[in-house]
């Protein structure tokens, strides 16, 4: 058949979470294929950003996994599909027998789908083990925490749509969506910025988003350039201005939240002045901010990883909880507290449970009722003690921790301190690694699975603002590859005999949505191309574009306000480390790059990592624009280009996760915030060493 007589494919873009629908036009063989936009997708209306445009250059490429793999003497050996399947059985039954189920630990993916995920963590918990979670971790753990503790439900409010149309303030701490998210940004932010929303950054570093809304010299637009690690300070003036001119909704605050008295004594004594010094801010910048925000009809915040990637991250977001709670924004179109997800199923894969403390449907384990309910499914015994964090699990390599098991994750990029994520990784008695690539973690595995690509495969995800959508996949590349999905099921099915024996994801979606309460109206029909928002609780309900228009799903109902006080972060500058490190993604990449680094025309713009640093910095230390100098932190070291740019304040500098080569989480702070557990990586104490000779190269092609 050629290629003109075969179907362009709909499916959803593998990268970021806007979940932006693409198609895939087959070719003539099945590694041929090309993107082809889908005009009226539901988030994208057919628009593209670069990855998305880029989306299938990595599937047919030449360093895909083909075979399984087994390591022998150090060496990987090909091997059959049997045989890495009994090494992987007999494994995790030594493990079990000698050490017990909590010796093992699962990283599910959110480059995985639903169905996928959901089959990981019930793998994990027939095992007998809570010791699952996933990517969320990292980049909004805390995120989920506060908003599900302060209004019940760990996502976004609001959807983007009725954003684009309500809102007159667009409060953004932490994010920067023309990069991170672009279509979120040109199709919604900036949509909403030509009806005549003002716009409010708060970021240390001037970026694309600063420059995206062509409103930057005018009264709506205010780029609020604070120290790191200072929003809670930043948060708590704009909270006390509020206060102090009755800019708050009284009726809401009455009828609809508790707290309010203990944020009101948090600020009595609160030094604004001294306040807005430590952030590098003008107290009066931030006192017109707050104007802005607070006596708007509608005005929305959208939270990023500048916020949650802290050991403050809960109460970094709590705090703009408490703004959006008193000035009674949310619970309307326009309105909320809506983080920007990062990975394109990263809501998804916490939705279905891949985390140690929760079960589908966000369902604590340690809640009998919620529990059983999902025992009288499954047909077994869920332990009922929260497991460990990824960061933990790998933290407990050599005591606890005996085995892993690893779907399309790169912890060693991925997590802070990476060179002790490597040493530890070495000491490991078992891993498992299914993907796609041989990536940095792969090295170390055992036993090594060639998974198939997004574009190969079908199951759901769920996007930033809770939109299910189905994702469909043309013919595999390489025949002796296999879905993730079919891989879970061999291996649960050889461990335990029932439980997964499921022939296609709707299958497991099926199982999925019964134990799902926010998925439980859902089916594949139902879904289409358009979609379903959850909570979709019963079969012929719609899903909610927004949250909380009634009450809120705290015990009490009521959104619940508490008062957060200034925590800088765990590493400050020094004599010996006088700089601050920070980082951030580019447009053009994706985490920890196993496959925009692969694809030609992402790895074109940036084929190398670089550091930013201010000019009277790099004026102090002798340093020209694109010479080479080393980074050091208490961790480890890694050469970069300086960037000379007044984008980043002085004292700051500010690099990328994305490139192996100069891996800034060598660097980066392995501390964590207590509840949430998610590393602080935004901000770490650092030194910059001149008269380098370059030695750091890309890690892929760059022709296009
Ligand atoms: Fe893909 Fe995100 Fe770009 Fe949309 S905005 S095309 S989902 S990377």
């Amino acid at each position: 058949m050629s290629s003109e007589e075969q179907d362009p494919v709909k499916t959803i873009c593998p990268y970021c979470g806007v979940g932006c629908g693409i198609q895939v036009m087959p070719g003539e063989d099945p590694g041929d294929m090309r993107f082809m936009p889908w005009g009226d997708a539901p988030v994208n209306d057919g628009r593209v950003c670069i990855k998305g445009g880029a989306a299938t250059q990595v599937v047919n490429h030449e360093d895909r996994l083909t075979a399984p793999q087994i390591k022998e003497d150090g060496e990987f050996r090909e091997a059959t599909w049997d045989e890495a399947y009994e090494r992987i059985v007999s494994e995790m039954e030594g493990i079990h027998e000698e050490f017990g189920a909590d010796a093992m630990g699962f990283f599910g993916s959110s480059k995985t789908m639903n169905e996928e995920n959901y089959l990981l963590q019930k793998l994990a918990r027939r095992y007998g083990t809570n010791n699952v979670d996933n990517c969320t971790r990292m980049c909004h753990a805390s995120t989920v925490y506060a908003l599900r503790t302060s209004l019940g439900a760990g996502a976004m409010t609001n959807s983007m749509e009725d954003l684009e149309e309500e809102a007159d303030v667009l409060w953004i701490q932490g994010a920067n969506p023309a990069e991170q998210h672009p279509i979120a940004n040109s199709n919604y932010f900036r949509q909403a910025v030509l009806e005549g929303a003002t716009v409010i950054q708060v970021d240390p570093h001037a970026n694309k988003t600063t420059r995206s809304f062509d409103i930057e010299e005018t009264d709506r637009h205010q780029h609020l350039q604070l120290e790191p690690g200072t929003d809670i300070p930043l948060l708590n003036i704009v909270l006390k201005t509020v206060l102090e001119n009755d800019w708050v909704d009284e009726e809401f605050i009455a009828e609809r939240t508790e707290g309010i008295e203990h944020l009101k004594e948090t600020l009595e004594d609160f030094d604004k002045e001294a306040a807005a010094e430590e952030c590098g801010v003008p107290l009066e910048d931030i006192e017109l901010a707050a104007e802005k925000y607070a006596t708007a009809d509608n005005a929305t915040i959208f939270t990023g990883m500048g916020m949650s990637q802290h050991t403050c991250g809960v109460d970094n977001v709590q705090n703009e909880i408490n703004l959006a709670l008193i000035t009674g924004n949310v619970g309307r179109p326009g309105t909320g507290v809506n983080p920007l997800r990062g990975q394109n199923n990263v809501q998804g894969t916490s939705d279905v449970g891949a985390m140690p403390n929760v079960l589908p449907g966000y369902q604590l384990v340690d809640d009998d009722e919620a529990r059983e309910s999902v025992e009288d499914v499954w047909g077994f015994e869920i332990p009922d003690e929260p497991g460990l964090t990824n960061v933990e699990i790998t933290g407990a390599i050599g005591e606890q921790i005996q085995g892993m098991y690893v779907m399309g994750e790169n912890p060693i990029m991925s997590e802070p301190n990476a060179n002790h994520v490597a040493d530890l990784l070495e000491e490991l008695n078992f891993l498992v690694v299914q993907d796609i690539f041989m990536t940095e973690t792969a090295e170390y595995a055992d036993v090594l699975l060639p998974a198939t690509t997004w574009a190969e495969r079908g199951g759901t995800v769920t996007n930033t603002d809770r939109r299910v959508q189905r994702m469909r996949g043309v013919e595999k590349v390489h025949e002796n590859t296999k879905h993730d999905l079919e891989i879970l099921c061999e291996v649960g099915t050889r461990l335990f005999g029932e439980g997964f024996d499921f022939d296609t994801p709707e299958e497991v979606f099926e199982e999925l949505r019964q134990v799902t309460p926010s998925y439980h109206g859902m089916s594949y029909d139902a879904l289409g191309e358009e979609g379903i928002h959850w909570p979709c609780y019963e079969p012929g309900d719609q899903g909610d574009q927004y949250l909380y228009a009634d009450g809120f799903e705290t015990e009490s109902g009521l959104g619940h306000i508490e008062g957060v006080s200034h925590q800088p972060p765990k590493e400050v500058p020094d004599d010996d480390y006088p700089l601050i490190l920070t980082t951030a993604r580019l447009e053009e990449h994706y985490n920890t790059g196993t496959m925009s680094r692969r694809s030609p025309r992402l790895n074109k713009q940036y084929p190398e990592n670089f550091v930013d640093v201010h000019p009277n910095d790099a004026e102090r230390y002798g340093i020209e624009d694109g010479e080479t100098v080393r980074v050091k932190s208490r961790r480890g070291e890694i050469e970069l280009e300086a960037h000379v740019t007044e984008d980043i304040k002085e004292g700051v500098i500010w690099t990328t996760p994305h490139f192996a080569a100069a891996a800034a989480n060598v660097l980066t702070n392995d501390v964590l915030d207590e509840r949430a557990k998610i590393p602080e990586y935004k901000a770490a104490a650092a030194e910059i060493e001149v008269g380098v000779e370059p030695s750091t190269t890309g890690d892929a092609p760059a022709d296009d």
